[in-house]
């Protein structure tokens, strides 16, 4: 679909709100990148918007790596869906549910943090309980700490059957089933029944999104769908290149905001 075409889909949409959703990630897409994540903020232009849009359409969703509280404390309105924590977890009406087919692991997630409390907290590493998910950071404590965190937390997570991941100062561990910002966007969908739908989205984890997106289409679960890629230096080119529009940066988004609430 052509620039073209995809604005005047959006104008079509605007004649029936109550069969569209709109998805959208938030760092980056809502909020301008800025050097330390605390710091991000969603323009109060685009706040007015998205309260305006909830109000209007089926659903507004903000899809987030973030856990899940960090997502609503960005955004703030009540009348927004908020998908967190990788895909585990949604908050709504002030309450956090874990995904049911995370759920079961939740106890074993909940074991893991303790042990880790009792055996590396002492060592410098600090434990950060995330709910469905846990954190061991080990940024600030010496190599050898390091090493014994991912030793431990990788033979804990064979142990009670987690997955586990090594990033940059940090292990982190979570229940072994796919969960992401496709299979968030794919949940969402099930539950309100959009006929249409529309993901924004900046970055490597926003492509699930769209993928997920164009497959829902594809088995006719969604008549009509668009994605909206931000520009960016430091984003993939598949977000620009399988984008129905680009926005330049959140500006952009704002625009395409604008015209839905028009
Ligand atoms: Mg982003």
């Amino acid at each position: 679909m052509d620039d073209v075409a995809a604005w005047k889909q959006i104008e079509g949409w605007r004649e029936d709100p109550s069969s569209v959703a709109i998805l959208t990630d938030i760092d980056g897409t809502l909020a301008p990148i800025v050097p330390t994540p605390d710091l991000s903020e969603v323009p109060g232009e685009l706040l007015g918007l998205l309260r305006e849009l909830s109000g209007k359409y089926l659903l507004v969703a903000g899809i987030s790596g973030r856990k899940t509280q960090d997502a609503f404390d960005l955004i703030g309105l009540d009348e927004v869906v908020y998908f967190g924590n990788h895909g585990f977890e949604i908050l709504r009406d002030g309450e956090v549910e874990v995904i049911p087919d995370a759920l079961p692991f939740l106890e074993r997630v909940k074991e893991l943090e303790s042990r880790a409390k009792e055996e590396l907290a002492p060592l410098g590493a600090f434990v950060e309980e995330k709910g469905i998910t846990a954190s061991i950071h080990y940024r600030n404590a010496p190599p050898e700490v390091g090493e014994r965190c991912v030793a431990f937390v990788k033979a804990e997570g064979e142990r009670l059957g987690l997955r586990i991941t090594v990033g940059r100062g940090v292990v982190e561990a979570r229940p072994p089933i796919r969960a992401d910002k496709g299979t968030a966007v794919r949940a969402l969908v099930e539950e309100y029944r959009p006929r249409k739908a529309m993901f924004l989205g900046d970055d490597t984890t926003d492509l699930d999104a769209f993928r997920e997106l164009v497959a829902l289409r594809k088995e006719g679960t969604l008549e009509e769908i668009l994605r909206v890629g931000v520009r960016s230096d430091e984003g993939p080119p598949e977000i620009v290149a399988e984008a129905d529009i680009v926005a330049e940066d959140v500006e952009g988004v704002g625009e395409v905001l604008r015209v839905l609430a028009r």
